[in-house]
């Protein structure tokens, strides 16, 4: 059986004395086995990081640009092979791996205008003969930390910034779906990358940890479920690590009285349900302002969602297809049952997908879930499933209460004809990003992603502009020539331009 193992100093490897199964979900089948870094591995990446550093450092930004500009060509030259490998393991349909890649491919794009992004600031004469400037260096070896649910995209949130910005990466994808992920970086060499300036390791908690605790590691970046992001963040931080780490997310729609209702039933429709509700910005909470407009919006969902079409991978005439595990799909019947045992209606009930000829893949049918509140479990968990809970409130006070009183922030959107309503909204909601009338407002790659309270921990954002800043250290130097003729004695009180 195929082992997916590590890429180190230019090599692919796959040593290892621990592996782990990977499973194709749409059928339920174990397809490869994974290799599990041990300690030692990992350090041998960090080594040849270290080693290709200084010489990375300075080639010159233009030519590091170059090797992005290369790379992404030969992403869109298989795209059809990495969407291939993304299905075989996550049972994302092509159209939406598609989709996940493109995202990831503009984060490329931007990485190209690296020379741009890290021109520093001048100023000249802050004081007789005396120039001043910022400029920004690179931090030597760092590392990300990634999820399952985006194998391409948030991985290319990650390494072209920070290569092109003159580090070294230490990559250490999701063990579940490691293949697309592995791949895609392999193309670096062939886009003229030296070896060593990135690397895979392949991997569990012994790997992170290895990571985590290594002095040669100078930030890390992660990205997945809020416990392991508070744990990555606090030993990172505790190690003298620049870190940030995204986790988890509950992402509530307003739909308020004067809503266009079809549009917000067909756009709810698709964030919730699509990549089978596996996204961090999946719309899983509609929250109703006022009986009517529950009752409108819980009738037309029922209605749209008979011609939801769930299935492999493979179809692309499929919505979506299997979640990740069958432990995973387990879970997620486990919260439709609490919820139905708490009091909630179940209207559409997912708990028995028969997908004809793939009944051992791990599918969840699209769940529809009305008259849910704050004390239910199915409502304080992330459920990462495709299950859309309907909450009924009175008012669009008490419905941005219920939002700010969620441990989560990353994402919302409220659905209203009211610009006012919205603008007043967008202003005081207690989340990082906002979509108005738009469900997955997923900032474009140059402006940054992020979410606010235990969504995030850290101060810079994801991608955009603030990568830039992530991955870099400012220098602020300030010179002078005495040889000018201008020289002054010891000057014991702090220098002033008074
Ligand atoms: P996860 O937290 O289980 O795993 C993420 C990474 O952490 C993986 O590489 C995994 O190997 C590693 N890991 C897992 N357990 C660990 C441990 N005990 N010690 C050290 N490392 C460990 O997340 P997942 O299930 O792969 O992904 C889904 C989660 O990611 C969801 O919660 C989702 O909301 C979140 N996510 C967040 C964003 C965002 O931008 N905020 C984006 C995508 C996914």
């Amino acid at each position: 059986m195929t082992v997916v193992g590590h890429l180190i100093n230019g090599q692919m490897t796959t040593e290892s004395t621990r592996t782990q199964d990977v499973y194709n979900p749409s059928t339920g089948e174990v397809s490869k086995q994974v290799a599990l870094a041990s300690q030692a591995t990992v350090e041998d990446a960090i080594t040849a990081a270290q080693a290709a550093y200084p010489a990375w450092r300075n080639t010159p930004a233009i030519k590091r640009a170059r090797v992005m500009f290369k790379f992404k060509d030969l992403l869109e030259q298989n795209v059809d092979k990495i969407c291939a490998l993304i299905g075989e393991e996550h049972g994302k349909i092509s159209h939406d791996a598609a989709g996940e890649l493109q995202r990831g491919i503009e984060n490329v794009e931007y990485a190209c205008c690296a020379p741009e992004l890290l021109k520093g600031e001048h100023s000249k004469n802050v004081a007789p003969n005396i120039d001043s400037w910022s400029e920004f260096q690179p931090l030597g070896v760092v590392a990300g930390i990634t999820p399952f649910n985006f194998p391409a995209m948030v991985p290319l949130w990650m390494y072209p910034m920070a290569i092109v910005c003159g580090n070294c990466f230490i990559l250490k994808p999701s063990e579940r779906d490691p293949s697309s992920t592995l791949f895609i970086a392999s193309l670096l060499k062939e886009a003229g990358l030296p070896d060593g300036v990135m690397n895979v390791v392949n991997g569990d908690k012994e790997a992170v940890d290895t990571l985590l605790n290594d002095e040669r590691i100078k930030a890390v970046s992660f990205v997945g479920s809020t416990p392991i992001a508070e744990y990555i963040y606090s030993t990172a931080s505790t190690n003298g690590k620049r870190c940030q780490a995204l986790g988890g997310a509950k992402n509530h729609a307003i739909v308020m009285p004067d809503a266009d209702m079809d549009n917000a039933v067909a756009q709810l429709l698709g964030a919730a349900f699509g990549s089978s509700g596996e996204r961090c910005m999946a719309l899983s909470v509609a929250v109703a302002v006022g009986d009517a407009a529950a009752d409108s919006l819980v009738s037309k969902m029922q209605e749209a969602m008979k011609s939801l079409k769930i299935g492999p991978c493979h179809d692309a005439g499929n919505d979506f297809g299997p979640v990740i595990t069958q432990q995973h799909q387990q879970k997620v019947f486990g919260y439709i049952d609490s919820a139905e045992q708490q009091g909630a209606t179940i209207v559409v009930d997912g708990r028995n997908p028969n997908i004809d000829g793939y009944e051992n893949g791990f599918y969840v049918g699209g769940t529809l879930i009305d008259r849910v509140t704050p004390d239910m479990e199915s409502y304080n968990a992330e459920i990462f499933g495709p299950v859309l809970q309907v909450m009924r409130v009175d008012t669009m006070q008490a419905a941005m209460d219920l939002i700010d009183n969620h441990e989560y922030g990353n994402g919302t959107c409220i659905f209203t004809r009211d610009g006012e309503a919205a603008r007043y909204f967008s202003d005081h909601i207690q989340v990082g990003m906002v979509g108005i009338n738009i469900p997955l407002p997923v900032p474009v790659a140059y402006h940054s992603f992020g979410g606010w309270k235990r969504s995030l921990f850290g101060d810079l954002h994801a991608y955009g502009p603030d990568a830039v800043r992530f991955y870099t250290k400012r220098k602020t130097i300030t010179q002078r020539w005495p040889s000018a003729g201008v020289r002054e004695g010891a000057q014991f009180s702090m220098p002033t331009m008074s």
